[in-house]
């Protein structure tokens, strides 16, 4: 029988990039191959996001392209994966016929089941076409099966490292540690699409890692909701074959001052987490970790990323907003200030430390004295970059019900972009801070612009070997700051991506820093340790001939 052709799409975060890349793993296991072309397609699944409308609407225009394709004659199944899936549920089947099935976040384990009774049966109950975690998603009977057996598909995970999403090399992997969220911040979806806060036990995240390592990731970046906030209890939960299984979180209450979390038993903190994996898995070249809640960041954490070089100095945390009344409202759980005390205490630590945030504008009753508030936070902290939101309501979220959405929409527009803006500004200042230095930039390919320009200039997806005279690419430092250099192209250019090279910085600008590679120095302690392959690609740049190995 003909092997089947998936095209699968992923909207929103990173997390739904993992998940889109277990369910990649699954079926590809069960002998489905994958398209880029959903023209082509046996199978159409999209990975939905739901934390903003207009991420919704830009899958639902999807679906109704299909819709069309469908009723030209095509034989297409189509499924909806993620946090559509599951806040919208299976009302989407009445209100798009066209949806062959549905599988929300917490049950992709089920989704071969799915496709397999849409194939054979053309299933029509909605029992059939349909794994959401509903109301389950929150009640704590039932969080341990359910996260069991989703914990399988995370332990399956089968990983190309020779097949990244462009083709090339892949040594950058997501690694979870947390599903779910307990925080309910009052305007997002999250804890009721994903579920409960569990965390996975440290054995089997420091495991994942270490098979990763032997696959070549160099760059891991672990995932959860609020990635401080991990906390696992030893000698609780304990699943088949004797081995610790994943456990519901203690939420933010673990944290107060004088909490009995642990009750005496063997606790491992985040803190712990990040020194263990930095220990035993050394090949791990860069550690990362998203996202970050700015209530409950002890300096243990801290300490353990001045003290170990591999942990990227780099803090993803959200402040949302500048106003206390409005982080109030948010049931965000800290003020302004304890936001800034908690910038300053990192910086205390990491001097050096590149911080990221999201903020959000025109949330309910943001006047123009809260807006300024949020300004001059932005001017105070100083972020290399945030993700600047207009607040969206969300059917189901306690904002929804609560607090009516009055702020115009003109008046959202004027205040992100008065805040791009500002942004725009202190990126650009944060980046000239960087000029003149080298930095070490792991290559993740051609930037997009050579991308661009070969896509327009031949009409085709870039290959390798019909390149302009100079290739564009792209990488991040271990701060998180967008790189790009030239390459001549072909070989060279493959062999550079996925490695960390030095980059003399030459230049910035608002979203990137420009540079070179950095040619061989006969004092190496100008950029610390030169890596001998960086050497390599540097003659080869000279001579043309270079050949620097694996
Ligand atoms: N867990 C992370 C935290 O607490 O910071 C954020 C996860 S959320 C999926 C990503 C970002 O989307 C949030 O930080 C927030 O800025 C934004 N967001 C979530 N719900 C939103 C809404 N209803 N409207 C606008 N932005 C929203
Ligand atoms: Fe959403 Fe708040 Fe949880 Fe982040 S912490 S996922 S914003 S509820």
């Amino acid at each position: 029988m003909r092997a089947m052709k998936v095209y699968l799409e992923t909207f929103g975060c990173q997390m739904n990039q993992l998940d889109s890349e277990l369910v990649r793993g699954q079926l590809a296991a069960l002998g489905y191959t994958f398209t880029t072309d959903a023209g082509e397609a046996d199978v159409v699944l999209y990975n939905t996001c739901s934390v903003r409308e207009q991420a919704e609407n830009k899958v639902l225009s999807r679906v109704g392209l299909i819709a069309q394709r469908k009723r030209e004659g095509s034989q297409v199944i189509l499924g909806l994966l993620g946090c559509l899936a599951e806040r919208e549920g299976a009302r989407l089947l009445t209100r798009y016929p066209q949806i062959d099935l549905l599988c929300g976040p917490g049950e992709l384990d089920r989704l071969p089941m799915l496709i397999d009774n849409a194939m054979r049966t053309g299933a029509v109950e909605a029992a059939d076409r349909v794994a959401l975690a509903g109301n389950r998603s929150r009640r704590s009977a039932t969080l341990s099966a359910a996260a069991d057996n989703l914990e399988l598909l995370d332990l399956s995970r089968s990983f190309d490292p020779d097949l990244g999403p462009d083709g090339g090399p892949r040594r950058s992997a997501y690694v979870r540690i947390t599903r779910g969220c307990n925080k309910f911040c009052t305007y997002c979806v999250v804890p009721f699409t994903r579920g409960a806060e569990i965390h996975r036990p440290p054995d089997t995240i420091v495991d994942e890692c270490r098979r990763l390592a032997d696959h070549g990731v160099i760059e891991i970046t672990l995932l959860g909701q609020t990635v401080n906030h991990y906390r696992y209890t030893h000698g609780v939960a304990i699943g088949p074959q004797g081995r610790e299984a994943p456990q519901v979180g203690p939420g933010a209450a673990a944290f107060r001052p004088g909490s009995r979390a642990g009750d005496g038993r063997r606790v491992t903190t985040f803190a712990d987490l990040l020194g263990r994996i930095h220990e035993a898995v050394p090949q791990v070249r860069r550690l990362r970790f998203v996202t970050s809640y700015p209530r409950d960041f002890g300096d243990d954490i801290l300490q353990v990323m001045r003290d170990c070089p591999r942990i990227c100095r780099y803090l993803h945390v959200p402040a949302q907003s500048g106003s206390d009344r409005v982080l109030r409202l948010m049931n965000r759980g800290y003020t302004r200030n304890e936001y800034l005390d908690f910038i300053d205490r990192a910086r205390g630590f990491l001097p050096d430390v590149s911080i990221a945030g999201d903020l959000i504008v025109g949330f309910p009753t943001e006047t123009d004295h809260d807006f300024e508030q949020t300004r001059s936070l932005m001017k105070r902290v100083r972020c290399k970059n945030n993700f600047i939101f207009k607040y969206s309501p969300r059917p189901g979220t306690s904002a929804w019900g609560r607090l009516p959405d009055d702020v115009p929409d003109t008046v959202k527009r004027e205040r992100i972009n008065e805040l791009l803006a500002l942004q725009a500004g202190i990126s650009e200042a944060v980046h000239a801070e960087q000029v003149g230095r080298v930095v070490e930039v792991f290559v993740e390919g051609a930037s997009p612009k050579a991308r661009a320009a070969s896509r327009g200039g031949g009409g085709v997806e870039l290959g390798w070997e019909r390149q302009p005279e100079r290739l564009q690419m792209s990488g991040r430092t271990a701060g998180d700051l967008i790189t790009v250099f030239d390459l001549p192209p072909g070989e060279l250019a493959r062999q550079a991506q996925g490695r960390i090279l030095p980059v003399r910085v030459t230049g910035a600008g608002t979203l990137v820093l420009y540079g070179r590679l950095e040619a061989p120095t006969r004092s190496p302690a100008e950029h610390g340790a030169l890596s001998a392959r960086a050497a390599g690609i540097t003659q080869f740049e000279m001579s043309e001939s270079a050949d620097f190995g694996s």
